[in-house]
């Protein structure tokens, strides 16, 4: 039976993100959600990539990038982001956009749905996770990948939130003021926005450079939810790719349907400890 008060909902701005929403929009499928999925995607995204998505059977929206100021765009351009907030843990990929990151706030515009579940399109859904429809806003899990100050970040790749038009036009205004620069995009204004944010377990929103920097916290009986931070895991060849070959493995058997593992026969990470 179909479920229309409630969405998954993920953001695809180019080619390259539609490839991580196939494979996430197969996982979700395999956990057998009776909710929508929903794919909100730029004008600019080719028709082809789109396709295999509405074959499994997500519903495409259209979305516009935000109508930020020349200003706001100017200090979140890629180039200058980097250089005033330098990435020092990971890479970002040449294809990733940080203005285009912004978008994800028009899923509060999806107001005929009562709570929606945003999902990176760089993550796999293991095992449903359907109880987040009835968490309240705002519900994230921790940026946890290295250390326990991690605990003081929330991670916006996997969160609950209840549409609503009014907090849309809230979200815009807060966001777009002089001078306004959020290093981390959305993440960094989401937890402004929600400072009193609930927290998931890091289960939830379970970030790849745990395999081999936390492996003590990598459990696979746990884990609902995959995200491939930094690098991903359908570039050719990033610097992590030896340390990170499971996790590759696992993404690309989604990607392409063949060999997906069943969830119960994952083998933990060697403890590097
Ligand atoms: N995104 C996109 N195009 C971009 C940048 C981001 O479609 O150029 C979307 C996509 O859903 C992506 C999310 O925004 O998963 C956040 O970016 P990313 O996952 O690369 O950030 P990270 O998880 O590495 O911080
Ligand atoms: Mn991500």
């Amino acid at each position: 039976m179909s479920d229309t008060r409630h969405a998954y909902v993920t953001l695809v701005t180019n080619g390259d993100y539609a490839m991580g929403a196939v494979a996430l929009v197969r996982s979700l499928r395999l956990t057998g959600t009776a909710a929508d999925i929903v794919v909100l995607h730029t004008g600019g995204v080719e028709a082809e990539v789109l396709r295999p998505l509405s074959e499994l059977g997500a519903r495409l929206v259209e979305a516009e990038l935000l109508p930020t100021s020349a200003e706001f765009n100017e200090r979140h351009q890629r180039a200058k982001l980097h250089a005033d907030a330098p990435f020092t843990k990971g890479e970002k990929p040449a294809f990733h956009t940080p203005l285009d990151n912004f978008a994800k706030l028009r899923l509060w515009q999806l107001s005929d749905y009562e709570r929606v579940v945003f999902i990176d399109a760089d993550a796999l859904v293991i095992r449903n996770i359907d109880r987040l429809f009835s968490y309240p806003e705002f519900s994230a899990a921790p940026n946890v990948y290295e250390s326990l100050a991690d605990f003081h970040r929330m991670n916006s790749g996997v969160f609950v939130a209840r549409p609503s038009q009014k907090t849309f036009e809230d979200m815009l205004a807060r966001l777009d003021r002089p001078d306004a620069f959020w290093r981390r995009t959305d993440q960094t204004f989401l937890q402004t926005f929600f400072p009193e944010w609930h927290g998931l377990p890091v289960f939830y929103n379970t970030l790849q450079y745990v395999w081999f920097n936390l492996p003590g916290l990598w459990d696979w009986n746990s884990i609902k939810v995959v995200h491939y931070q930094y690098e991903k895991p359908w570039q050719k060849d990033h610097p992590k790719t030896r340390q990170l070959r499971p996790l590759i493995d696992l993404w690309q058997a989604y990607y392409t349907g063949e060999g997906i593992p069943d969830s119960d026969m994952l083998e933990n990470p060697p403890d590097f400890a």
